[in-house]
């Protein structure tokens, strides 16, 4: 189990005992970075997806990649849904899923991060909305809302698309849009739900992967 993200450089009360008085600074000053980073935590929701080559192995690396990030924590994942394309070309069908993350990146320094991971796994921008090995976007952070011009949040489909909200409910079930709305009441607004449909196989939690 991977040690929470304020962790590193964390000193025991017992530890501080045992070093002596000298110690003292030092450990006030590890406990007052601490506190720093858990203030600065927060938590976004991710979604990712990806029609091609072995589309459940990319979700597992996007997955595990993320996690690597040392400001981002994946804390959890939802089932594996497979999508009819929405927009776009003529293209395969999607698996898609959502993730909650622990992260103290601001909201664009995670954009970053998440293409970043898109990069990593090889995802070059040809086609908009056409076919990907993954494609990671911010559907929520926090409860703010971001208008800039290269990053909005909540993401700006999110309430149009249920290959999104659907796995989003599952990891955030309680979240309040920004507009006041729940995720089950956007979701009835585009009912009847087509094209979305949860498939058997998962994607792990980074920790708990099988070996
Ligand atoms: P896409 O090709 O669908 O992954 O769209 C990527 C573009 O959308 C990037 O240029 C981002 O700057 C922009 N973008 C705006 N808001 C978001 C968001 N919430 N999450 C991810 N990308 C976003």
């Amino acid at each position: 189990m991977r040690s929470p993200l304020w962790s590193p450089g964390a000193r025991s009360p017992d530890a501080v005992r045992e070093d002596g008085p000298s110690a003292f600074p030092q450990a006030r000053r590890a406990a007052a970075s601490n506190l720093l980073a858990m203030w600065r935590e927060r938590f976004a929701f991710l979604g990712l997806g990806s029609n091609v080559e072995d589309r459940l192995d990319h979700l597992q690396d996007a997955v595990d990649a993320l996690n690597a990030d040392r400001r981002i924590r994946v804390d959890a994942v939802s089932s594996v849904y497979e999508t009819e394309p929405v927009g776009g070309p003529q293209q395969g069908p999607f698996l898609n899923l959502a993730v909650r993350v622990a992260t103290r990146h601001a909201p664009r320094q995670l954009l970053r991060a998440c293409q970043a991971v898109e990069a990593k796994l090889g995802r070059v921008r040809t086609v908009r909305w056409g076919p990907r090995t993954i494609d990671v976007d911010i559907l929520l952070y926090d409860d703010r809302t971001v208008r800039r011009r290269r990053l909005q949040i909540p993401h700006p489909r999110l309430t149009e698309r249920a290959f999104a909200l659907i796995p989003l409910i599952e990891v955030a079930p309680g979240q309040i849009l920004p507009d006041g709305r729940s995720l089950p009441a956007a979701l009835a607004k585009i009912a009847p739900i087509e094209g979305v449909t949860m498939v058997g196989t998962q994607v792990h939690m980074p920790s708990q992967a099988p070996s």
